[in-house]
């Protein structure tokens, strides 16, 4: 604040210094590839976080192929230290929205039909591992499942290139409540069970960090730890089951 009086003029901080804690979502998911963001490119961080998934979890497979568009560079980076080829097995028509934050169930589920469309001659007889950035709801990633293995692919093997998404964010983004984030009441087997993939594997969160190049001091990962950087009253008020949250916060 500058003040300007008599006395000339003179610069105060009259609120307590807080270091920022930028969101790791962005290297996920948000923010496009090509851009530069927190001193790092995405792209090369995405393709990073495929590699670190595929140290964490490897599987015996013919072919790996992203959820388009965003999985693209994680599945690159996965096929790269893995040694299995990518290829495209899932193709994206680009005149629909992003389903992840569609509001209503029925479009969600309309815009997966209308969004991806299966290669048959590249998926039939292969044991596939399909690469994706986050689960959200799990209905989608059920469909998309099941699109792969109607399409001939012998097995199915799911890798998120991020932790489970077990807790809203309340700085902005329109994410699910808790209630409906997957992660936040099943076990990663059920998860598994749910979108009917032959394995599941998550990236951890050391992972995610590692693939940024940070200790987790600086970011905002809440949506992977309900460890939120800023303290949120009204969740009490919201949702009795985020009462959780800030007894965990407490100790
Ligand atoms: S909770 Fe934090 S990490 Fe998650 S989307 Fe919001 S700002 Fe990003």
């Amino acid at each position: 604040m500058i003040v300007v009086d008599k006395n000339g003029m003179n610069s105060f901080f009259p609120f307590k210094k807080v270091a920022p804690t930028p969101c790791i979502f962005e290297f996920v998911y948000f923010a496009r590839p090509d851009s530069y963001i927190f001193g790092k490119n995405v792209y090369q961080v995405r393709k990073e976080q495929g590699r670190q998934l595929a140290r964490e979890h490897k599987v015996d497979a013919d072919i790996v192929i992203p959820i388009p568009d965003s999985g693209v560079p994680a599945a690159l980076g996965y096929a790269e230290e893995s040694g299995i080829p990518f290829e495209l097995g899932l193709i994206r028509n680009h005149y629909v929205g992003r389903t992840f934050i569609e509001p209503q169930q029925a479009i969600r589920h309309f815009g997966v039909k209308i969004k991806l469309n299966p290669v048959r001659e590249v998926l039939k007889g292969k044991r596939v591992v399909v690469i994706d950035d986050s689960i959200v709801r799990g209905t989608t990633s059920r469909k998309i499942v099941k699109m792969v293995r109607n399409a001939g692919a012998s097995e199915v093997h799911v890798r998120i290139s991020s932790p489970p998404t077990s807790y809203p964010c309340y700085y902005g983004i329109d994410t699910p409540n808790r209630k409906e984030l997957i992660s936040s009441s099943h076990s990663i087997d059920e998860i598994r069970r749910y979108i009917t993939a032959d394995s599941l594997g998550y990236l951890s969160e050391e992972g995610l960090m590692s693939s940024v190049g940070a200790t987790d001091a600086g970011f905002c990962n809440a949506c992977f730890t309900g460890g939120y950087p800023v303290k949120f009253p009204q969740l009490v008020q919201d949702d009795e089951s985020q009462m959780g949250l800030f007894e965990k916060e407490k100790q």
